[in-house]
């Protein structure tokens, strides 16, 4: 991707370049600093579970302007609520997907759980929803935050983004810049994420009762994972933590008498909490998919239900960014406003009226749009000048699984990106960052028992990079360092 040359770059964190042999030391110290402090990952080109890389991370924390961050922490709780209603609006749902499951074979498998569970009615009426809904600034609007999307499965990096903070204050440190730490703004998000698993583990209330794990055959990300058990098994010593694939939940998982989710050993689980199922190359075959239905039956609290999973999608975010569908959902005019403002121009791919608008649209000017699928876990975008071939290739009907969204300009920021195997000393580069608030919400139909905002991360990618996925291998992580408009320039 091109990046225009006047994009503005926000002001650093501390002075750049620093000396060569004080950036040599301070940037080894601080990847065996990531290393023991679990800022890590497994290799996947060099695969092990006995050993760890550090995770690509940005060695001075890049800045993010204060009165931005503050207002999508304040934002949280509302989009906690938005997602909750959205997610039981069964008639919202089912209308908005229609035609994408037409022609999404994945998005209608799920939606396939759904109808059956709908039929049969819900075993569990409460969910949880452990979300983390995603911004880039907008430099045209003042670098305001834009909603690149919300996630409502899998939603990563509350653990190391937590310990993340750590790193780069020590590194802030080692440079003598102890100053600065107060503008790193504390992050509670492992903890926050946790504790909400316990609080619906509380609600199924059941002494003997496990929390369960949905995890990939392969977990790359598995310091992300682990650090989200051993918090739970440290401060609540009392709850077993499992984890299992979707393949072995076929295998052993059954349900009792009153649809408890019983693993072998008769272990019930109160909790499932999906690190996976959240794309195709998930299920391997039919047994992947019943085994997710015989989760959703169950009486386990998912993290998340098909619903929460449903109302995560793609197609879901463009519906809800119009005004009068994002009406039926806020109450609040001031609330509807706040949130109506971070979302940009999402359109529709529909074999409609408007779809075919839509597509004109993005033939004409392919330059200012993503082509985004039903899809999570990054990778699966086009962008720009490739759109029409993509569209062109597909026909009226399979343009339904996609939608179109305005392109977001974030401001550039300078600093070292430290990636495993890669070149010592780091050299300076061109980088944009994603915010990403992290949000609990857990309750049934009727209610919302708990809904906080809890903590965030932040993701740094070059500028030049379509996307920055950290587990995809293209972004590395980060953390806010917050400034205003009136700082003093740095530089
Ligand atoms: P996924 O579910 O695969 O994470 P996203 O919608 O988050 O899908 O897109 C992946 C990445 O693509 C984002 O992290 C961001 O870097 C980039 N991206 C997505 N939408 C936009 C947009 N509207 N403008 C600019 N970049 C975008
Ligand atoms: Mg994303």
């Amino acid at each position: 991707m091109s990046v225009d040359p006047n994009t503005p770059v926000l002001r650093n964190c501390i002075r750049l370049p620093l000396p060569e042999d004080e950036l040599i030391e301070v940037t080894a110290k601080a990847k065996d600093y990531a290393i023991m402090h679990g800022a890590a990952m497994r290799s996947k080109s060099n695969f092990s579970e006995d050993s760890l890389n550090f995770a690509p991370f940005v060695l001075v924390p890049s800045s993010f302007p204060r009165k931005e961050f503050e207002k999508a922490v304040a934002l949280q709780p509302i989009i906690n609520r938005l997602m909750h209603n959205v997610a039981h609006d069964e008639e919202f749902i089912t209308t908005t997907l229609a035609e994408t499951i037409k022609v999404d074979e994945f998005t209608a498998n799920l939606f396939n759980i759904y109808r059956k569970v709908l039929a049969h009615g819900f075993t569990q009426a409460n969910s949880i929803g452990l979300l983390r809904s995603d911004y880039l600034g907008h430099v045209y609007e003042g670098c305001a935050i834009k909603q690149v999307e919300i996630n409502t499965v899998a939603s990563s990096f509350g653990g190391i983004a937590t310990h993340l903070v750590q790193l780069q204050n020590f590194v802030l440190r080692e440079l003598g810049h102890a100053d600065k730490l107060p503008n790193m703004p504390h992050n509670n998000a492992l903890a926050g994420l946790c504790d909400g698993m316990v609080k619906a583990w509380d609600i199924y209330a059941k002494p003997q009762s496990v929390i369960l794990f949905i995890i990939e055959d392969v977990s790359y990300n598995i310091c992300d994972q682990r650090f989200h058990e051993f918090y739970i098994r440290e401060n609540y010593p009392h709850i077993k933590v499992l984890r299992r694939t979707l393949t072995e939940v076929h295998r052993e998982g059954k349900l009792g008498l009153n649809k408890e989710l019983l693993l072998s050993g008769g272990l019930e689980v109160a909790v499932i909490y999906f690190r996976a199922g959240y794309e195709p190359g998930h299920y391997h075959s039919q047994d992947e998919w019943d085994a997710r239905y015989l989760m959703e039956t169950s009486l386990a609290i998912k993290c998340p239900s098909i619903q929460y999973h449903l109302a995560g999608t793609k197609k879901v975010q463009q519906a809800l960014a119009q005004p009068a569908v994002l009406e039926r959902f806020i109450n609040d005019p001031e609330e509807m406003k706040a949130v109506g403002k971070i979302f940009t121009g999402l359109y529709s791919l529909d074999d409609n009226e408007a779809g075919n608008a839509t597509y004109e649209m993005a033939l004409r000017t392919p330059e200012k749009f993503v082509l985004k699928p039903q899809r999570e876990g990054g990778g699966n975008n086009v962008y720009g000048v490739d759109i029409p071939d993509a569209l062109k290739r597909m026909s009226r009907v399979e343009r339904s699984a996609w939608i179109l969204m305005d392109l977001i300009h974030p401001p550039l920021t300078k600093g070292y990106m430290v990636r495993p195997g890669a070149e010592m000393p780091p050299t300076i580069v061109d980088m944009v960052s994603e915010l990403g608030i992290f949000g609990v919400v857990i309750g049934d139909a009727d209610q919302i028992i708990h809904n906080y905002q809890a903590g965030h991360m932040l993701r740094t990618k070059l500028s030049t990079a379509n996307e920055g996925g950290v587990a995809a291998g293209l972004g590395a992580l980060d953390s806010p360092y917050l400034i205003d408009s009136d700082d003093e320039d740095e530089n």
